[in-house]
């Protein structure tokens, strides 16, 4: 539970007796719906007059936690809301019926939806600005049983960036395998991750970690709004292969080329008979690096092309990163540490800040200002990357199945999620319990 453990307070909340004590916060401005349709709030007076305060207060308060996801369920007379936090779930506040309703209205017509229709789901969104940042906020709204709908909005910071390697987190000697691995001009470079996983982040951020100044990287990748600024887009002539394609960036001189996410047998089959020229990077949904060279594999039919043509395998994992302002060091008792295996001279771990009680009272304090007394704040990237060797090549000619690749990455030292994992624990950035909570986590 982390509602009410936070400081702050919307402006514009119905004045309770202590707000003199509560630090004023402008509340997010909306600007408009993304389908373009204008919001006919004077058509809507009444809907705009009970719902428009509520909604602002209700997203302005899902931004201040720096919730991704925010999402509101009637049951009966009374609602409750859940966010989502650096992808964990949190309850939040509850509301009488009414008010739920009338917030999930006025979204959906601030978004250019159909207010009136409760009957069919609805997905559209809105632009708007959150303390000088333009955000996107998608809104859906899904049919529930007796004529309630659920109301789901998700927040995107359209100034954010995590783009770099180095913000990403990566060690040093991965950041050099990708440079030494993609100016080849040959074979393929992987960056597998399910959908959510931080996949498209870090595949832009190893294209942006090829030296722009050596090597030309272009695209036929759609990027969406996204841009690399240091890949060029090509314009596809049309009616031209893959081949006929590659062929042209070819005469345009790229080293890289940037590719589609690999989603289908056929698709697969193309890059592998068209990366002996040009090395192509592209994503694929798989849950890790063992995973995407098992599948391909499969795809392709092929075992020895599969095994000529991977130059390396990225794969990353979203862990949530401690609380710099109120993680809490401890000494690790040596059982602990044979159980995780970490060298017994381990001395020091960190784990998640409680929030202070006060011993005659027995009353909570005030929660770590910074993270609000969750104890994690942002994200970092685990990283495996498994390299085309010659050991590994044949591996995938032979057998490749996931436990024989992961074997063998272990067996040539490659870093692996778990290990990578470890490094944050051990360099204090995460904890035991996020690592085991993400590696237990279905998907994963
Ligand atoms: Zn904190």
């Amino acid at each position: 539970m982390i509602f009410g453990m936070f400081g702050k307070k919307p402006s514009g909340s119905s004045g309770g007796e202590d707000h003199d004590e509560e630090e004023e916060v402008d509340l997010v401005s909306f600007q408009g719906a993304l389908n373009g349709k204008s919001a006919d709030l004077q058509a809507n007076a009444k809907l705009a007059q009970i719902g428009l305060i509520p909604a602002k207060e209700f997203v302005t308060d899902a931004l201040s936690r720096r919730a991704e996801l925010v999402r509101i369920d009637i049951k009966g007379e009374k609602a409750q809301s859940t966010l989502s936090v650096d992808g964990v779930a949190y309850a939040g506040s509850r509301m009488p019926r009414p008010q739920a309703v009338a917030i999930t209205q006025i979204m959906k017509l601030l978004a250019g939806l159909d207010p009136k229709n409760k009957a069919s789901a609805q997905s559209g969104g809105l632009k708007s600005d959150y303390e000088g940042h333009p955000w996107e906020i998608t809104v859906e709204t899904t049919p529930q049983a007796e004529g309630v709908e659920r109301l789901t909005l998700r927040f995107r910071d359209l100034k954010a960036k995590l783009t770099t390697l180095d913000e990403l987190g990566f060690p040093g000697f991965v950041r050099q395998k990708i440079r030494e691995r993609t100016p080849q001009r040959k074979g393929l470079v992987i960056v597998a991750g399910l959908p959510g996983s931080g996949v498209t982040t870090t595949t832009f951020a190893v294209i942006r970690g090829v030296d722009m100044y050596m090597y030309s990287c272009m695209s036929i990748a759609k990027l969406g709004s996204r841009e690399i600024i240091n890949c060029t887009p090509f314009v596809e002539q049309e009616g031209d292969s893959l081949a006929q394609t590659i062929a042209r960036v070819q005469r345009a001189e790229a080293d890289i080329l940037f590719v589609d996410p690999i989603k289908s047998a056929e698709y697969a089959k193309l890059l592998v008979d068209n990366c002996d020229a040009l090395t192509l990077v592209a994503e694929m949904p798989a849950k890790d690096a063992s995973a995407a060279v098992a599948q391909l594999a499969v795809w392709v039919g092929d075992n020895a092309k599969v095994a000529e043509s991977i130059q390396l395998v990225l794969s990353s994992k979203l862990i949530r990163q401690l609380c710099d302002d109120c993680k809490e060091a401890f000494r690790p008792n040596p059982k602990l540490l044979a159980k995780v295996g970490l060298p017994p001279e381990t001395k020091v771990l960190y784990k998640k800040g409680d929030t202070p009680v006060d011993e005659k009272t027995g009353q909570e304090g005030e929660p770590c200002g910074k993270c609000g007394g969750i104890g994690y704040h942002g994200r970092v990237a685990m990283i495996e990357m498994l390299e085309g060797t010659d050991g590994m090549r044949e591996v995938i000619q032979q057998q490749p199945t996931p436990d024989a690749i992961k074997s063998q990455m272990r067996k040539e030292g490659m870093q692996t999620l778990q290990k990578d994992g470890m490094r944050l624990v051990v360099e204090g950035k995460t904890s035991l319990e996020e690592l085991q909570r993400v590696f237990s986590a279905g998907a994963s």
